[in-house]
């Protein structure tokens, strides 16, 4: 992810090398070639325009002082933009005063929520928590079968409905989950729930009534980091349709342009929480605005 952003943001920063003092001129010309990086790296627009007017300006108005040469001032403002965008500070899980603690995914499918229900799950035990998990996708047939694996993997329990029932209401399964919760000592329920190949009504009304039934203190929105421009029409129809409190991005580890990750943030205005890097469940991590900017800069 970001190879190619990466490396075009080097070229241009090398053109700067030893310029003594940068003129309007030059700020111009490395915006614009900044603004068709990210372009063409699938970021949004309107993110794009943005982040651009506000490196022009401060580019504009930035003293020359101190150790940093032009060029290094340059890369300063593009890394402190780039955290920006990104969300700034890491948000932590935001934990409910009365357990259990709520935790709702959403997101198209294969998307990686189910596999980031695994993860959560295992990294919150490691954090001594008591999780559970709760199958409510029932609508992609491997989906509770596939969730009941990567729980024994995490060593967390999943709740599921049982087998023969039908194709069962996921909006019980969801509800009755949170009194087995409670009754089983479990401080935190991961509820995982069904997604489409594409945005449709029906989805979201059931993830609304989902929503409803457990009143989640986090609506986490999985989008895959590699869907480039179509990440910005979901994240805003989960946004509208379901409301997300924060946002994991999955599949950080492949090649694509990573567009999504750098828009996601500001579309949605909900921060990222974590970064999913793989599909083994300790492919994993909080996500931190700042190292992935550093690691955008190379
Ligand atoms: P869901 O339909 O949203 O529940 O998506 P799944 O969790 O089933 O994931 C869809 C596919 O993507 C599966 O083959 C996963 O193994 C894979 N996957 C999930 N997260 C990641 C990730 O971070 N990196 C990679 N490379 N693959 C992932």
């Amino acid at each position: 992810m970001f190879d190619t952003l990466s490396d075009r943001l080097t070229g241009i920063f090398a053109k700067l090398k030893g310029k003594g003092r940068l003129t309007d001129a030059d700020i111009d010309a490395t915006a614009r070639e900044i603004r068709l990086a990210l372009l063409e790296a699938d970021v949004a627009l309107p993110v794009v325009k943005a982040f651009i007017a506000r490196l022009k300006e401060r580019a504009r108005g930035a003293e020359v002082h101190g150790a940093l040469n032009p060029a290094q001032q340059v890369i300063k403002i593009v890394h402190e933009e780039l955290v920006g965008v990104l969300g700034g500070e890491a948000r932590r899980l935001q934990f409910a005063k009365h357990p259990p603690t709520v935790i709702m995914l959403a997101g198209l499918q294969g998307s990686g929520k189910t596999t980031l229900a695994g993860k959560l799950a295992r990294h919150l035990k490691g954090l001594g928590h008591q999780p559970l998990l709760v199958a409510c996708d029932l609508q992609r047939p491997n989906a509770v079968n596939q969730l009941q694996v990567l729980g024994g993997r995490a060593g967390v329990e999943v709740y599921a409905p049982q087998p023969g029932n039908g194709v069962g209401d996921p909006v019980q399964v969801a509800k009755d989950s949170i009194e087995h919760a409670r009754r089983a000592m479990r401080d935190i329920v991961i509820v995982d729930t069904a997604g489409r190949l594409g945005i449709d009504t029906e989805m979201m009304r059931q993830a609304a009534d989902i929503r409803d039934a457990v009143q989640p203190d986090e609506v986490i929105f999985v989008i895959d980091a590699m869907v480039g421009q179509d990440a910005v029409a979901t994240a805003e129809a989960f946004r509208d349709g379901v409301g997300i409190t924060g946002v994991v991005l999955s599949k950080l580890d492949g090649d694509a342009r990573g567009g999504a990750a750098l828009s996601v943030r500001e579309v949605t205005g909900s921060p990222i929480l974590f970064a999913s890097t793989g599909e083994k469940l300790e492919d994993f991590d909080v996500f931190h605005p700042d190292r992935m900017a550093s690691r955008i800069l190379g």
